[in-house]
């Protein structure tokens, strides 16, 4: 008897009517999707997205190479190596993020005792071929330098969460 009911129903394209009927439901009422890349939902301000080191406003380099961020990554996608300067401070030679590797997690982020290392709003991007997604310290500062504005920003209106 289900049988002869199921038959019935594709002979009647019942399927096909009942996906029409929510169709029609939804039809008039208020759009939820957004015209993308156009149109853009809002953004946590703790939202994580592409890799940056900042400095500071003298332009010299927030990050004491501490390789904190590098010890609290679980992805293992930081690779720092570091020297002494002649005033006695210490500086990176060397600062890698591996992207493919990186799950996104904030903890480099939070670690860093002097705000050097940050994830900015930017989303928008990809590689096309082997090394684009590996941040290297001069790409790493470059996205600093672009972006300081409005990780600055971000940083401020975030601020009882830190
Ligand atoms: S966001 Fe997480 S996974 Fe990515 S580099 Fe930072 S600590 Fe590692
Ligand atoms: S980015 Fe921050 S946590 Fe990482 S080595 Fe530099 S100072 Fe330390």
């Amino acid at each position: 008897m289900q049988k002869i009911g199921q038959y019935f129903q594709s002979l009647l394209l019942w399927e096909l009517l009942k996906g029409l009927q929510l169709t029609g439901k939804y039809l008039f009422k208020r759009k939820i999707t957004v015209q993308y890349p156009e149109e853009k939902t809002p953004m946590s301000p703790r939202f994580r997205g592409l890799h940056a080191l900042r400095r500071y406003p003298n332009g010299e380099e927030r990050c004491i190479a501490c390789k904190l961020c590098e010890a609290v990554c679980p992805a293992v996608a930081i690779t720092i190596d570091s020297e002494q300067r002649s005033d006695g401070t210490r500086r990176t030679t060397r600062y890698d993020i591996d992207l493919t590797k990186c799950i996104f997690c904030g903890f480099c982020e939070e670690s860093c005792p002097v705000d050097s290392i940050v994830e900015t709003h930017v989303f928008e991007y990809h590689g096309e071929k082997k090394g684009d997604l590996l941040m290297t310290k001069q790409r790493l500062l470059e996205n600093g330098d672009k972006y300081e504005q409005q990780i600055a920003a971000a940083r401020a209106s975030d601020a009882m969460y830190r």
